[in-house]
């Protein structure tokens, strides 16, 4: 790791070189560099390059969207370094740095100190600070290019292509699947509609093309030690030019969801009026005026349409035969 470090733009002797935090996605470190006595931690990460397989993409939006947001936090007189991500050029002037000895990539941030990742909302004031963080990101960014964003995953929130490959997937029918399950294959069938109406209007122009998080989970939240206000909202990977509504709809989605993602006893599974409410004020707190009349009356609706896309998702996947 010592050498990997080495090819990044950063001084002083490696102290601290460990696994970091609960991703899934990528395999991240702490690093604290000594420089003279005086210690700066960095966080190290090495790309899942399986899943983002254009590194120079993948690193010009998240470069693109954290210097963006570090000029407008230094005009709000906030702290940059501790309020968004501060990618740490490599030798050559990259964003990255590519190991040819083992094929890997990884990539530097500073560490944001004194900060916690949380796993799960432990308080409604915790859902309520991830709104506002979200809906800060969404405000400070409404501004921002979004056609110049790459789409490092193609297609992810094309609800009408999600919907033409959901009845690919009912044709297909793996061993005779659909048998068993014909009436959530109606329930969605029946629900065609819902597909095309914020992809239309994106198309059309009546929802602005926006940056998307695409990740709207609370441990990409980093909160104060106090547990409860956010500091920043890091993991950009899956940033891309999509609609404010994608990140609202998820993180109602999953958020207000009273049983687990796979909960299997449906009557777990209920809708919490309260947490939405909840998430509605945080987020409506920070979003200011960016958020246009169009946008906020498919707010409601954006939760369904997530909801939706990845109800068809899952169960085209299991008439796919689980791939
Ligand atoms: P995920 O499973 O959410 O996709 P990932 O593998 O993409 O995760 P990140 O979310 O980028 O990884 O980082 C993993 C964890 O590392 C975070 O939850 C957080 O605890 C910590 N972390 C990441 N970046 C920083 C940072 N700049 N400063 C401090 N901690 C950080
Ligand atoms: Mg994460």
């Amino acid at each position: 790791m010592e050498k990997i470090i080495k090819n990044f733009l950063v001084d002083g002797e490696v102290v601290l070189c460990e696994r970091h935090g609960a991703g899934h996605i990528n395999e991240t470190y702490k690093v604290d560099l000594n420089n003279d006595g005086k210690v700066k931690s960095y966080i190290l990460q090495r790309v899942n390059t399986q899943l983002f397989t254009d590194m120079d993409k993948l690193m010009s939006n998240i470069s693109g969207v954290t210097n963006f947001l570090r000029e407008k936090i230094i005009k709000e007189g906030g702290n940059p370094d501790r309020e968004t991500l501060t990618v740490i050029k490599a030798k050559d002037d990259k964003d990255y740095y590519f190991d040819k000895e083992t094929g890997s990539s990884y990539r530097m941030f500073l560490f944001i100190e004194d900060a916690l990742a949380l796993q799960k909302a432990e308080k409604p004031e915790q859902f309520k600070s991830s709104a506002q963080a979200f809906g800060k990101f969404a405000n400070m960014l409404a501004d921002y290019d979004a056609s110049t964003l790459y789409e490092t995953i193609k297609f992810f929130h094309d609800t009408t292509v999600r919907f033409e490959n959901f009845k690919k997937a009912v044709a297909f029918n793996y061993q005779n699947r659909a048998e068993k399950i014909k009436e959530e294959i109606k329930f969605a069938l029946d629900r065609e509609e819902y597909a095309s109406r914020i992809v239309n209007k994106i198309k059309d122009g009546r929802i602005p093309l926006k940056v998307t998080h695409n990740d709207t989970k609370l441990n990409n939240v980093l909160f104060d030690k106090d547990g409860v206000s956010a500091i920043a909202v890091i993991d950009l990977d899956t940033v891309m030019p999509g609609s404010i509504l994608y990140d609202f709809g998820d993180s109602i989605r999953f958020g207000c969801n009273t049983g687990a993602e796979d909960e299997v006893d449906l009557t777990k599974v209920t809708f919490s009026m309260e947490l939405f409410d909840t998430y509605v004020d945080g987020y409506l707190s920070e979003m200011g005026a960016s958020i246009t009349k169009e946008e906020l009356s498919e707010l409601a609706f954006s939760a369904i349409l997530l909801t939706y896309e990845c109800g068809i998702r899952f169960l085209g996947d299991y008439l796919s035969g689980d791939t």
